[in-house]
């Protein structure tokens, strides 16, 4: 069974970034899903170790914004309640001397980086914890001085076939050892990520390219403690006009998506092509966006993001929503419900969801619109040659193909007086689908004035 899991770290709110890697995993789970028919699962795991950093209201947004995207999680874990397990895996390890002390301060480590690339060098911790005698640690430990802990790499190869970058190799002697417990003896990300995906099951890791390094670290503690490597996939970070995209800039964030109108399956449908080189699809489905899905037709190239992009593509995504879902979606708005008929008229004018209302106000509600004295006296005109019976899709034509013989007005002579008696507007929905919407009594009233 696939298992994939989205790892957030509550200390901000989502950005386009991070609901991407969401987005990425649950499409190739689905996809995956689609081809073999085998059921996945979907781990939403909170990185939220940091106390400091982590917030309760970051927290109840990634659950609002999945909600929101409509991706469901079929299981969710804390990494702040995992500690227990994370002493006793790196209990395991101290013991196995696969783990040492060190005692060095950020200055201090600071320096030696400084030295190293001075002298031309990479800047790779130079495992000087490890030579610490306990006499050492004893007389550090005297100065005040508390000890953090790194993880001992094996100077080899560790390579992956990664479904973004292909075949992945790095050499441990190119990498520090990470610090696994901080001075204050808590856990960075590194240690306990794997712990987790190991004890979790999670057979299918896909994440940001920033995260490359690290598997080759982590490839290595997943051996060490005798998991199953799940399989990479590193797509390239997206590029925004501020450059890289981070969660503090915030200008992307979820939330002002969300306010702007922009719909979940518009953010879907772009980035799920964002970085390959085939079409954006607009998709009204997660099931129909993941029957195209191919995480290997993502470049290496970092694929440019723009804000615009989405509100180009809404307007696709908003006007071909079926009437049942923008229903349901008015509803949770605190909105009427509309018709078959109006939507049919209006869709092709909406933006976005909230731009409906705007159309059934100039629909339902009882204003006159106002005309000049010329537009009134021909709208007037145009009322004897209203056809009998219930409007419908036909009656435009009927109607304005007489008044056109009758007064020998065409083109936009003929239509623009009518468009402004009957919706106020210089350009809206086409006429022949309003018509049947207004009926011929508000047609009437507002022909009339
Ligand atoms: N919390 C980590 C992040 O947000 C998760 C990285 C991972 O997917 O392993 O970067």
């Amino acid at each position: 069974m696939i298992t994939v899991r989205f790892a957030p770290s509550p200390t901000g709110y989502m950005h386009i970034g991070n609901l991407r890697t969401a987005l990425l995993n649950y499409l190739f789970a689905l996809g995956m899903k689609k081809q073999t028919g085998e059921e996945f699962s979907f781990l939403l795991r909170m990185d939220d170790t940091d106390r400091e950093r982590s917030k309760p209201e970051y927290e109840q947004a990634v659950y609002e914004d999945m909600r929101w995207l409509g991706i469901p999680w079929d299981r969710l874990e804390h990494q702040s309640k995992r500690l227990a397990r994370y002493n006793e895996v790196l209990e395991n390890l101290k013991q196995r001397g696969l783990v040492y002390a060190c005692y060095e301060t950020a200055e201090e480590l600071e320096y030696k980086r400084r030295r190293q690339r001075a002298r031309g060098l990479p800047p790779v911790y130079d495992r000087a914890g490890m030579k610490l005698t306990e006499e050492d640690k004893a007389k550090l430990e005297a100065e005040g001085r508390r000890p953090h802990y790194r993880f001992k790499l094996e100077h080899k190869e560790t390579s992956w076939d990664d479904l973004v970058r292909g075949h992945c190799s790095y050499n441990g002697a190119h990498l520090s050892d990470p610090i696994i417990v901080r001075e204050d003896g808590t856990f960075p990300y590194m240690l306990p990520s794997v712990i987790d995906d190991m004890d979790f099951g999670i057979t299918h890791i896909i994440r940001g390219e920033d995260h490359v390094t690290n598997t080759a670290v982590q490839i290595q503690m997943f051996e060490v403690l005798g998991g199953k490597i799940p399989v990479f996939g590193h797509p390239p970070l997206l590029t925004g006009r501020e450059g890289k995209l981070s969660k503090r800039l915030g200008s992307l964030s979820s939330r002002e998506l969300r306010e702007e109108g922009i719909e979940p399956m518009t953010i879907a449908s772009l980035l799920a092509r964002l970085g390959t080189s085939d079409p954006v699809v607009p998709c009204q489905t997660w099931e129909e966006l993941a029957g195209h899905f191919d995480l290997t037709r993502f470049g290496r190239a970092q694929p440019h993001f723009d804000t615009e992009d989405l509100f180009k593509l809404n307007p696709r995504i908003v006007r071909s929503i079926p009437l049942d879902k923008v229903n349901a979606r008015l509803k949770e708005r605190g909105e009427k419900e509309i018709t078959a008929d109006f939507w049919t008229a209006v869709s092709p004018n909406i933006d976005k969801i909230a731009d409906i209302a705007q159309w059934e106000q100039i629909c339902f509600s009882d204003e006159i619109f106002a005309l000049s004295e010329e537009d009134r006296t021909f709208c007037r005109q145009t009322l004897e040659f209203l056809p009998a019976g219930e409007f419908d899709q036909t009656t435009f034509g009927i109607w304005t193909g007489i008044v056109k013989e009758k007064t020998g007005r065409k083109g936009k002579d003929l239509f623009h007086p009518i468009r402004l008696a009957l919706t106020g507007r210089e350009q809206g929905p086409e006429l022949k689908m309003l018509l049947p919407v207004l009926g011929r009594a508000k047609t009437v009233l507002r022909l009339q004035g």
